[in-house]
């Protein structure tokens, strides 16, 4: 074995014979405190890993360049946690989507997040990958990510704080935030977080009310490898006949997941009506911005197709919040 064999009482370390190329230490923290001491004092680049299943395609298909650390961050007790807190629900990040798409709390609040949860991948797929590898790998068409967006998520993170010349004192100074969800993208494949610095911890979303609802849809060849050709989130609130308040989701549209907020102010504070469907997808479509992708579809088809998505997904939505 080549790489380096570690341990210490903060974190277990430990090499691996088949990738030595593509990473020499391989650590799994079980507390905030251990991350923010592997980010202080690990043998650099080092790069979070969950479920592997983006980050290990792309070491391996040269997409990433070689890291000498990978923090595992699966063990970290904050980051697996599912629970209400206050008039939130907290979903950890390193919760596995298969995990999301079941549990009874966002089953009841956050309908879009389970429905993609639960179209993501295959079901070996679903039980690792976790739906802060989808956010943090940033690109503007994951299912969870564009879920995610409509249900006006926030995400707190926690990053090692001011580099300090004294190791003692950045292994204990993890300081964490709460951001809005959309300032965590720059562009396709870039996030907003400082390698080797930032873990994002989980999302916050707020609890549904009565009359407040939402759905995901996507369209996808069967034979697709991952990411759909479009995909569509809508939260409404609803007040009898009329449309309260409203988030649109689209992806991908433009480099960073999008919000289609000329099509939202169409349609609030309307009652829904075939005219109006008509009104938001000229809104919608005005907005978009479809780029066309190798191997998933061209802009024109997405350009074409999209009506029937967003009629579909709103009108479900609307239907649920009634
Ligand atoms: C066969 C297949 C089918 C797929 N189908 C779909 C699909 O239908 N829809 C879809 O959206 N995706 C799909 N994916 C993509 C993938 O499964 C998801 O994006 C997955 O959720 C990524 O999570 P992960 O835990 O595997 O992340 P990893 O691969 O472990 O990490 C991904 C990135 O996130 C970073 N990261 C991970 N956790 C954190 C954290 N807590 N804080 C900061 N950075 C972090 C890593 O450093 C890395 O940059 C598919 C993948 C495969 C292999």
């Amino acid at each position: 074995m080549r790489g380096q064999e570690k341990s210490s009482q903060h974190f277990v370390s430990f090499a691996l014979t088949k990738k030595m190329t593509h990473w020499q230490n391989y650590l799994k923290p079980k507390t905030l405190d251990e991350a923010m001491d592997a980010f202080a004092n690990a043998p650099r680049p080092i790069i979070p890993i969950a479920g592997g299943t983006d980050l290990l395609l792309d070491l391996e298909q040269g997409r990433h360049s070689p890291v000498q650390t990978l923090l595992d961050v699966t063990s970290i007790r904050e980051l697996t946690l599912l629970e209400q807190r206050g008039d939130e629900l907290f979903i950890g990040a390193a919760i596995p989507v298969n995990r999301v798409a079941l549990d009874p709390l966002p089953v009841r609040h956050a309908e879009a997040l389970t429905e993609a949860c639960d179209l993501i991948a295959g079901p070996q797929v679903r039980n690792v990958a976790t739906l802060g590898g989808n956010v943090a790998h940033a690109l503007p068409a994951a299912d969870g990510t564009i879920a995610l967006l409509a249900l006006d998520a926030q995400a707190e993170i926690i990053a090692l704080s001011g580099a300090t010349s004294d190791n003692e004192e950045r292994r204990r100074s993890g300081v964490a935030r709460k951001i809005p969800f959309k300032d965590l993208f720059l562009g396709p494949g870039k996030s907003s977080l400082k390698h080797g610095e930032e873990l994002i911890v989980g999302f916050y979303l707020p609890l549904s009310t009565s009359h407040q609802a939402s759905c995901f849809k996507r369209i996808m060849r069967p034979q697709g490898v991952a990411l759909p050709i479009l995909n569509c989130a809508v939260w409404l609130e609803r007040e009898n006949n009329t449309i309260k308040d409203i988030r649109i989701a689209v992806g991908p549209s433009g480099g960073t997941p999008f919000r289609a907020t000329q099509a939202e102010d169409t349609l609030r504070g309307k009652s829904l009506s075939i005219k109006l469907i008509e009104s938001a997808t000229e809104a919608l479509l005005a907005q978009t911005q479809f780029r066309t992708s190798a191997r998933r579809a061209s802009a024109d088809y997405r350009q074409h197709i999209v009506s029937g998505l967003f009629e579909d997904t709103l009108e479900s939505a609307w239907e649920r919040a009634g």
